[in-house]
């Protein structure tokens, strides 16, 4: 062994990643457009725990569910108890509506989150064991309309952007009707067993419903012969999915009927949707989000029976579509003018006119770690700011500052006290706030 050790460079644990500066206008457009949705429609924010109890997933996602089974992140703690890191945001945030007692509010209560979300699953481009949800949820309506709003909320994200994605509906049924439906599959896939995918033959006892939405290839023929889920909804629910349709007419939001969106998770009642890229679904990766109507989950989780309905979309498949159609992001606000300074007492008087500037308005820049001039007035050039204010020995003495143009070079005395509103007039500032005040004189 030799004597020193070999310096460990860390890496990204797999399946994670960092975001950086540069995606930072992506992140805040998706932030923008989902606050102001959130704030049209009336809905509020609530973040739950990133840890909560495994079993809070086992029951309310499902325990027979790919991320109950394979993808969730759980652990024993110190303290002897199962948790888990949140792999969806549904059941933490109708455990928060139970345990807080949002019952007794008006209801509905309408929530929304945009939160991280842990799944082991299989990394790949669009695919990441980190990532984040932005989720909508209302919790104490029954109403087909909520569905429907809810659908036209999901919708109005892309489209914001400019993006069409398409919606892809169905209506899996609910308690009463389901059950003689998943009867009609098994014995339907039964007949076929023997030319399933081993996934689709596990599924035939454990989740029969979830054949529908199998990827593999030998599963295909007999899919296309299954029966319709529409022949097997009772009346309510059959009138609960035409109001739903007739009101996504109403909102002008175009869908697309898919007998095959059963979702993953056990909660689904009613309507189900997910939004996709095209028509066709090129692969799992490939959707962008997803949601349904969920009428036993608060019940399931030790609530009072209530009526729910939710979606959450993907947020870095969504940026991936920002960037793919080449979608600008919300820019960064750019900085105005540059803090330049020569010696230590420059440097002080700098700190204070930096926060002066902010206050007023502007947004400054400064390198007060440099001393000389000419690398400050480098930064300055690749910042591309309009201005340059340097503070030297002699400015001090005099109580001037020099007020730099960039672009010709010119340089001007401006008494110190003066700066501030000098720079405002420079860029256009000053003149509204004076206007503003000239109009109400
Ligand atoms: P789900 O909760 O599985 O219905 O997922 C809803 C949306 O979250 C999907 O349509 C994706 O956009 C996104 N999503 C799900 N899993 C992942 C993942 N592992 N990496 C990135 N995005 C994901």
């Amino acid at each position: 062994m030799t004597k020193e050790k070999k310096k460990k460079v860390f890496q990204l644990v797999k399946g994670m990643k960092d975001i950086l500066p540069e995606d930072e206008k992506y992140w805040s457009a998706v932030w923008e457009v989902v606050e102001n949705l959130a704030l049209k429609y009336g809905f509020g924010r609530i973040e739950t725990p990133v840890l909560e109890m495994a079993d809070l997933f086992a029951r309310g996602t499902g325990s027979t569910t790919d991320i109950v089974e394979k993808e969730m992140y759980s652990f024993v703690d110190q303290a002897g108890e199962k948790l888990a890191l949140r792999p969806e945001g549904t059941p933490g945030a109708v455990r928060s509506y139970i345990e807080h007692g949002l019952i007794n509010l008006p209801q509905p209560v309408k929530l929304f989150y945009f939160c991280s979300m842990f799944r082991h699953d299989k990394p790949q481009a669009g695919r990441y064991r980190q990532f984040s949800q932005v989720g909508f949820e209302v919790i104490g309506d029954p109403e087909p309309v909520i569905d429907a709003q809810l659908i036209n909320l999901a919708y109005q994200i892309y489209t914001s952007f400019q993006l069409q994605p398409s919606v892809q509906v169905n209506s899996i049924g609910c308690l009463e009707c389901r059950p003689a439906y998943e009867q009609a599959l098994k014995e339907h896939f039964k007949k076929d067993r023997n030319k399933l995918s081993e996934i689709s033959r596990e599924r035939l006892s454990k989740n029969v419903m979830r054949i529908l939405d199998s990827k593999e290839e030998e599963d295909q023929p007999s899919i296309a012969k299954a029966p319709q889920q529409m022949d097997f909804l009772c009346e309510a629910c059959q009138k609960h999915f035409m109001q739903v349709l007739e009101y996504l007419d109403d909102l002008q939001v175009p869908y697309f009927l898919n007998s095959r969106i059963v979702r993953g998770l056990d909660y689904y009642t009613r309507t189900t949707y997910e939004l996709w890229l095209g028509e066709e679904e090129a692969g799992r990766q490939s959707s962008l989000g997803g949601g349904g109507r969920y009428d036993g989950l608060v019940e399931l989780l030790g609530g009072r029976p209530t009526p729910a309905s939710g979606f959450a979309i993907g947020v870095e498949r969504l940026i991936l579509q920002l960037k793919e159609h080449d979608l600008k992001g919300k820019e960064r606000r750019k900085p105005e003018v540059f803090v330049a300074q020569l010696g230590n007492e420059a440097r002080r008087k700098a700190l204070g006119l930096y926060e002066e500037l902010f206050k007023a308005g502007v947004l400054p820049v400064e390198s007060f770690s440099k001393s000389g001039l000419k690398p400050q007035l480098e930064i300055a050039d690749r910042l591309k700011v309009p201005y340059t204010v340097i503070l030297g020995q002699k400015e001090i003495i005099d109580g001037t500052v020099l007020l730099r143009e960039m672009s010709g070079g010119i340089q001007e005395v401006v008494p110190f006290n003066k700066i501030v509103p000098e720079v405002l007039r420079r860029l256009g500032k000053a003149e509204i706030v004076y206007n503003e005040k000239s109009e109400t004189r």
